[in-house]
């Protein structure tokens, strides 16, 4: 990691931290009647999920669901770090929409695919791409996400993960921009 990669941390971070994991552990009780095996990682949602209200995990895939959820349980428990979900999955016609709109932004389709794909390439839209907040969440993510088999895919794109299984183990290459991947086709 370069000089350029670490992430500031506010006061207002630390502070949010900090109620989001007394929430948790409020909430573990609660949980523990509801999973006593799971009584953490369901807290863990619950408190995340009360930080960003916004966020909305269904329509991901199964597998990438769980590996999200499990990864985000240990960064909070484990090292006190925050990972909510600012976008998951997304339909075809959402990402169709996205990209039209960023052709015409750009006026270019080339420029286009470096910021969003069409729907066939999406990630997104296969339930497997997670865009995730804050910032140290997301660095948390990109240094210990490969234990979960979640990959940062894109340089741009701090804040976009990939479930990706099939790699074993190892990262996958990661591309400059989304068009620039050679494990999508070209449209172009
Ligand atoms: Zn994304």
């Amino acid at each position: 990691m370069t000089e350029s990669r670490a992430v500031p941390d506010r006061l207002r971070d630390r502070l949010l931290r900090m109620v989001t994991r007394v929430l948790a552990v409020l909430l573990l009780p609660a949980a523990f009647l509801r999973a006593p095996g799971r009584a953490r990682h369901l807290a863990c949602q619950w408190a995340l999920g009360l930080r960003y209200p916004a966020e909305d995990l269904r329509g991901l895939d199964p597998r990438a669901r769980k590996a999200f959820e499990d990864a985000r349980t240990h960064a909070f428990w484990q090292d006190g770090q925050l990972i909510g979900l600012t976008s998951g999955h997304r339909d075809a016609a959402e990402q169709h929409r996205m990209f039209s709109e960023e052709v015409r932004r750009t006026g270019s389709f080339a420029a286009a695919r470096q910021r969003v794909l069409p729907p066939e390439e999406s990630g997104h839209v296969r339930g497997i791409a997670m865009d995730v907040r804050p910032t140290q969440g997301a660095y948390w993510l990109e240094l210990h996400g490969g234990r979960y088999d979640l990959y940062r895919t894109y340089d741009n794109e701090w804040w976009h993960f990939e479930f990706r299984p099939e790699t074993d183990g190892r990262p996958p290459v990661r591309m400059p921009h989304p068009g620039a991947s050679p494990y999508y086709s070209a449209t172009s």
